[in-house]
């Protein structure tokens, strides 16, 4: 999903939240960088996420945070769980709402800033 912030896991579970997984949103010149060939695989090496063809926006810089859009297979909409959450891509394990350097504000407040931040 989104930015990538190494070794910052998204406290996804604990949360309750799959805003990331629904839909995949990558920046559209880190996509455009690393490749559509380049995204995660599923165990028989086919593509794990699907492009939706779609951007969202950040609401506060439309014109510069613009992400590309892509379904997951592993994705549970009747669930909103990960269905091999254990497997789940590095994509995925790097990517995070929240700074735990960050002091200024709680982990629920850098959540809810983070899923209020896009225009969905
Ligand atoms: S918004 Fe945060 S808690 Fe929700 S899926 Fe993304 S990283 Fe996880
Ligand atoms: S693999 Fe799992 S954690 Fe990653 S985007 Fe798909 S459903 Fe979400």
């Amino acid at each position: 999903m989104l930015e990538n912030k190494p070794n910052k896991h998204g406290p996804c579970k604990d949360k309750k939240c799959s805003f990331c997984c629904n839909p995949i949103a990558i920046n559209h010149r880190a996509f455009i960088a690393l490749g559509e060939d380049n995204l995660p695989k599923d165990k028989d090496g086919n593509p794990l996420f699907t492009n939706k063809k779609e951007f969202i926006f950040s609401k506060d810089n439309p014109d510069t945070e613009k992400f590309q859009t892509f379904e997951c297979k592993n994705f549970d909409k009747d669930t909103g769980l990960c269905k091999d959450y254990e497997n789940r891509p590095d994509l995925c394990r790097n990517t995070s709402c929240i700074d735990s350097n960050q002091k200024e504000k709680s982990e629920d407040e850098q959540h809810e800033d983070f899923i209020n931040k896009f225009e969905k």
